[in-house]
């Protein structure tokens, strides 16, 4: 299927820093010199390509050391990154109207799929609890119409024509006045397909589109044209460019395409299309059609994308886990100096910011004295009491931090830490009894694993 070549020749960019260390200017050259090949046999343009693997060589060799992964891990959470950005980042969804139905402009070059993919569409927000209406506009190619009324009929969205005679911009300027009138949710309007760029039908097309001041304008390019896809999004763009930055703006008939949707994924094209598009043209791919039934139609995630493309289902998950791990190993460092006399009280704020950024409070209320059974309400109130117990920390000196034993000893010291944190002098001596105690209890724990041969099972 699509990618597998892709995925596979990845492969190899991996293998080949999997031996080392980590990640050098020298050993990047060889998964560079990889991925360059992979994407270009993959149907990406060459200067698509070049800026690609520029960022992944330096994001790659900037990335700070994550201890937790492999260099061939790091290099593949890098690849993913830069892929998913260049395929825009971000899932693009449909422009949402600020008043009145969302208009949904198809454009296309005949045979992409464009009236499929207004079916699957309207099938699509259809579903989504939307009262959908498809305007049928190409007037040009035989049966076209028929075909729409047909796709329409069987996904149950009622389809507004007015045969071929009627010229398509007013076909649509009728069509979003009925769904005003009826209180439509969307529109979509299905226009002329074109063989190739053509002024005009181009002309037509912006007519169209001035006569119903769309949402979005959707580009429909076909998945198997690869790099060509990609161009031809920008193409349609920089058609209108012509027109004039300056001119669209004063008649308001621009003709951005607001994004595209990629069809025939399902078919055996090598990805050129999908990773260029949106570094080409500027404009992101909103939706992917999979197949020739209505409900092929799919929201285009990035994310996703770029998880198939390296061929390891899911990539996120494995960054995800090596991150837990680093976590992990810090959390055991930390338990470890606890068992000693050396825990004081940064190790102890350290130790709450750890358990409370990983939400996981309750494990660390488990190690408090007399308090193993907690519920929720005694759970926000630890919290609560551990902000407290934070803000006197903050008012402590170094040295205090590092000595616990000196506040034991010294009521001015005491008096001048529930001052500083805005506390009483009996929540200061809480906070050191507490403390105190814990240490107390650890150590206790610590002796107790000594004599029965290991600190295991203690994180
Ligand atoms: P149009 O001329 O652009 O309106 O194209 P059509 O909507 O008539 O589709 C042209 C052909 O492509 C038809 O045979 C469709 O069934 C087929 N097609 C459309 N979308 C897809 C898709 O996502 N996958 C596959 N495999 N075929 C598709």
């Amino acid at each position: 299927a699509m990618f597998d070549g892709l995925s596979r020749s990845l492969e190899k960019a991996w293998d080949s820093v999997r031996r080392d260390g980590k990640l050098t200017a020298e050993n990047v050259k060889e998964p560079m010199r990889e991925i360059r090949r992979a994407l270009l046999e993959a149907d990406v343009s060459l200067p698509v390509v070049r800026r690609f693997v520029k960022k992944v060589e330096e994001a790659a060799l900037g990335e700070r050391v994550v201890k937790g992964l492999s260099p061939d891990q790091k290099l593949v959470k890098v690849v993913f990154e830069e892929l998913k950005q260049l395929m825009g980042g971000q899932q693009a969804e449909l422009v949402q109207p600020k008043y009145g139905p969302a208009v949904i402009l198809m454009a296309g070059l005949q045979g992409t799929g464009k009236t499929t993919a207004a079916g699957k569409l309207a099938l699509h927000l259809k579903k989504k609890g939307l009262k959908v209406l498809l305007v049928a506009t190409d007037v040009y190619r035989p049966a076209a119409i028929d075909q729409l009324v047909t796709l329409g009929s069987r996904i149950e969205v009622p389809v507004f024509e007015l045969g071929t005679e009627v010229k398509p911009p007013e076909i649509a300027r009728q069509g979003l006045e009925k769904a005003k009138q009826e209180e439509y949710d969307a529109v979509i309007v299905d226009t002329a397909g074109r063989l190739q760029i053509d002024e005009r039908l181009m002309d037509e097309l912006r007519e169209t589109k001035a006569a119903v001041n769309p949402t979005d304008t959707l580009l429909v390019v076909d998945a198997m044209t690869g790099q060509e896809a990609a161009g031809l999004v920008k193409a349609f763009n920089d058609a209108v460019d012509i027109t004039g930055a300056v001119l669209t703006k004063m008649d308001g008939d621009s003709l951005d395409i607001t994004g595209a949707v990629l069809t025939k994924m399902d078919g055996d094209s090598r990805g050129g299309a999908a990773l260029s598009i949106k570094e080409v043209s500027g404009r992101p791919i909103k939706f992917v059609g999979t197949g020739e039934k209505m409900e092929a139609l799919e929201p285009f995630y990035p994310e996703r994308m770029a998880s198939r493309i390296l061929g390891m289902g899911d990539v996120v998950s494995l960054v995800e886990k090596a991150e837990d791990a680093i976590q992990a190993e810090e959390a055991a460092e930390l338990t470890k100096k606890m068992m000693t006399a050396k825990f004081d009280f940064n190790d102890f704020l350290k130790q709450y910011k750890m358990v409370t950024g990983m939400g996981n409070l309750s494990s660390l209320v488990k190690m408090l004295p007399g308090m193993n059974k907690v519920n929720e309400k005694q759970l926000a109130e630890v919290e609560r009491k551990y902000k407290t117990y934070e803000s006197m920390i903050q008012s402590m000196t170094k040295q205090e931090r590092e000595q616990p034993e000196l506040l034991a000893k010294s009521p001015s010291r005491r008096r001048r830490i529930a001052r500083g944190s805005g506390r009483t002098e009996e929540q200061v001596a809480e906070l050191i009894g507490m403390f105190t105690s814990m240490r107390a209890q650890m150590q206790t724990l610590s002796r107790m694993m000594a004599l029965s041969g290991g600190a295991q099972g203690v994180a």
